[in-house]
Formats: C-alpha cells, structure tokens, sequence
C-alpha cells in the first residue's frame, strides 16, 4: 500500500490506492490484507471523503517548542492530550464554519497519525506496527474561548474545526518531512517533523498506556510556530512533504 483514500459514488463508499490521481478500488479490510483491483475505477462522480472513520481523535498540544515559546508556555513534560469530537471533522474541500466570527479563530497545520490495529500499552519502539500511515489535518481553535475555559474540548471540537486529508500515506517517514500553511497563498507555518518534542512513536506509546487505540483512531500530533488568525473567505492549505495538499476554505 501506498496512498490510500475513502471515496462515494451514489450510495457505494470505498476505500482505494490513488496512483498519480488515478485510482484503483480496496477489496477486502483496508486495516486487514486487502487486494486492489487491476483496473482503474473511473472518477467521474466519484467524491473524495475522510480517509479514515476514527472512534475517537485524540490531540497533542505544544508539540514544538517554537509553538510553546509562541504561547507563552513551558514544553510540556509529558505529552499533553485532549479529545476532539469526530463530528468536527472534514475532508478535503469542505468548508470551515466557524460559529463566533468576531472570536480569534486560528487555523493550525499538523500531521495526523492514523492507527492501523488495536492497541494498548505499546513501548516506542513497537508503536509503528500499530500505525496504519500518516495524513494532514488542521485543529481549527476558537482561541477566545480556549482562554476564557479551562478545557480545551469546546474550542476544539466545534462542527468543522478538524479537517483532515484527503489520503493516508502508509510508507513514510513521520519525522523526516516539512509541513508548512498557506492562507490564501501565503506562507504562515513553516515547520518540520523532526521538531516535534514528543515523536510519533512515543505519542501513541504514551496515549496507549491507559487508552486503548482501534483501527482507524486519528491522533493529531501538534502545530508548529506561526499560528494565526483565520477569517471568512480565507483559504487554507496544509502542504506536508509527500502529501496530496489539504484544502479547506472559510464559510
Ligand atoms: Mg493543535
């Protein structure tokens, strides 16, 4: 496997690898041994939708120390996880609502781990046989309200505020890739992987000690430096070496 994406034509959703835009039909588990079709599926009507349908997506904060110095924040000792709500996701092409536009509402580009078996409880040096591939995603943040409530659930998780895509990338290097954010064709985030304080591995090592990860589970693994605000009309684009680039415009 490769790039693997989710997609509908009239009521038939499938799973299938995408090859230079081309794309060739799943059979079978996508988390099992799947086989793929020899022949290309035509594209014609065919949407793309999330990759993945995740149980539960778990979030990182202060994952780069840039980011935490842009804060104001200490890195953390441990890594800082929260919950965001699976109905604030998106795929690629969907729009961003955002339900208090006179808020500070930011955009943040991260990488997304996305899990491939169940697991609890897996050192480090395991943790990669648990993990399915990687994709883009962005933790939209109502940031006046992330201030004004000690949990950060609501601010994070409100309808839309998680897109994520378009496909999982399975062989790649997690640590080794540029991922930057462009709002309407600027540069605003310009990180790289290897900056992150807590790795990929270590990541769902921690969060599997007491939390037991299925199939499909998302994990969002923190924003680099450059966060900033968003506004209606604003496109977005998260670009991560290797990648299919995410594109979520603001309503
Ligand atoms: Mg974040």
């Amino acid at each position: 496997m490769a790039t693997i994406g989710r997609f509908q034509r009239g009521e038939d959703i499938f799973h299938a690898k995408v090859v230079e835009g081309t794309l060739f039909r799943l059979r079978g588990d996508v988390f099992g041994s799947p086989s793929f079709d020899k022949r290309p599926t035509p594209r014609k009507g065919v949407r793309t939708l999330l990759p993945v349908v995740p149980s539960k997506i778990v979030a990182v904060g202060l994952n780069y120390a840039d980011h935490a110095r842009e804060r104001g924040e200490a890195p953390p000792k441990d890594p800082l996880i929260w919950f965001k709500a699976t109905t604030s996701l998106i795929p690629d092409g969907a729009k961003i609502e955002l339900p208090f536009p006179g808020h500070r509402n930011d955009y943040e580009a991260e990488l997304a781990i996305v899990m491939g078996r169940r697991c609890r409880n897996v050192t480090p040096a395991a943790a990669s046989r648990y993990i399915f591939g990687y994709t883009a995603a962005q933790d939209i943040t109502d940031r006046t309200l992330q201030a004004a409530e000690g949990q950060w659930a609501r601010s994070k998780s409100f309808d839309t505020f998680t897109p994520l895509g378009p496909y999982v990338e399975t062989k790649i290097d997690p640590h080794d890739l540029t991922i930057q954010l462009f709002q309407n064709g600027q540069l605003r985030q310009n990180g790289h992987t290897s900056e992150m304080i807590f790795d990929c591995f270590r990541i769902v090592s921690f969060v599997s000690t007491n939390i037991t990860l299925l199939p499909g589970d998302v994990i969002l693994t923190g924003t680099p430096s450059g966060i900033g605000r968003i506004q209606s009309g604003d496109r977005l684009e998260v670009r991560i070496q290797g990648m299919t680039p995410l594109v979520n415009s603001v309503k």
